[in-house]
């Protein structure tokens, strides 16, 4: 209920504890800006430095005079191409860059963008992202900070700047994305007392079973008593939300049963604990694409939902499930 806020909470709320530049436009960044009203934990108990905050502002200012097609840009981009020997006093006052291109999957694009971008802000270069399949850039999957410790001039800097933070300052849903976050929330999400997300990911299905992997996620669950077991004893017709709280059990998978099977348990019966469940699973690809805009931006959704889950169960390995436990905080 944003009534209640001040308007200074609610501007602090809206960008992150600082970690927005309150110079956004609001009116073209409007699901940008609005992105916080889905977190129940807002605001986030994890508080940016404000040592983070100012590498971020002056970062910014670096960005605009040395982004792409900046006056700065066309200069020295062109030197950088013509030019065979730049001395040390010319290259001293260019801009830098750092070219990236993230490969294979969402999460590993996300987990090295995050990577990449700190090492930008750790050494004064501009962050420049390429997708196209073509280009001489550097390219890259790999979450590579713990390395980044290991540089004893790096050491002591990226211990202020708490990683979480760069994942929600960089990874903003689009327009169109937050559309479809915005209609899976109010639909099925925002009614609910609690949400839980499952992320169930087999890479060798032959050799792990669909169900297998749904069956130790769900045996995990029910032992830590994060979803309680069926009432067999009891029978209630329909159970109603008045003999209990409402939880939403979100499924990410790329397998459709894993979503449908729990719903099955679930359906028209009652708990043990009286609770109402209800199961949802977004969508399902059953392979996974790379390169497809369209396939990324249903990705991010569904893991951008996943990042808002009160609990987040999920099986290991995966950089998809690391990469919504990461923005969930
Ligand atoms: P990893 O391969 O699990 O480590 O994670 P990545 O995110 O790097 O790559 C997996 C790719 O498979 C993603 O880009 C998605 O396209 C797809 N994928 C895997 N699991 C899911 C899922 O649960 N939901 C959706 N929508 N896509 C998934």
């Amino acid at each position: 209920d944003s009534s209640s806020i001040s308007i200074a909470e609610y501007d602090k709320e809206q960008l992150f504890d600082g970690l927005l530049t309150s110079g956004l436009d609001q009116a073209s960044c409007i699901s940008k800006v609005q992105s916080h009203l889905y977190c129940k934990a807002s605001p986030s108990p994890h508080k940016p430095s404000p040592y983070l905050i100012s590498k971020l502002r002056s970062y910014e200012k670096l960005h605009k005079r040395c982004g792409i097609n900046s006056r700065d840009y066309n200069i020295n981009v062109k030197k950088i191409v013509h030019s065979k020997n730049i001395n040390r006093a010319a290259a001293a006052s260019m801009c830098k860059y750092l070219v990236l291109k993230p490969c294979n999957g969402l999460g590993n694009q996300m987990i090295t963008t995050a990577a990449t971008f700190l090492y930008a802000i750790l050494t004064d270069r501009v962050l420049l992202i390429r997708f196209d399949k073509e280009s001489m850039a550097y390219s890259s999957d790999q979450y590579f900070v713990p390395s980044l410790f290991m540089n004893p001039s790096f050491n002591l800097e990226i211990t202020k700047m708490f990683l979480y933070h760069l994942g929600r300052y960089l990874f903003l849903p689009s327009y169109e994305a937050s559309k479809l976050i915005r209609r899976f929330y109010e639909t099925y999400l925002a009614k609910e007392d609690e949400m839980i997300g499952f992320q169930i990911r087999v890479f060798i299905p032959d050799s792990v079973p669909q169900q297998v992997a749904m069956d130790l996620v769900l045996s995990c669950t029910l032992k830590n008593k994060l979803l309680p077991k069926i009432d067999t004893q009891n029978s209630v017709s329909s159970p109603t939300r008045k003999s209990g709280t409402l939880k939403a059990v979100l499924v990410a998978s790329l397998y459709p049963e894993n979503g449908e099977n729990l719903k099955a348990m679930y359906l028209n019966k009652p708990t043990v604990s009286g609770e109402l469940i209800e199961v949802y699973q977004l969508r399902h690809e059953e392979h996974q694409n790379f390169g497809d805009n369209k396939n990324s931006m249903k990705a991010w959704t569904e893991m951008y939902l996943l990042s808002l889950s009160d609990v987040l169960v999920a099986t290991s390995l995966s950089t998809f499930g690391y990469a919504a436990q990461g923005l969930g905080g």
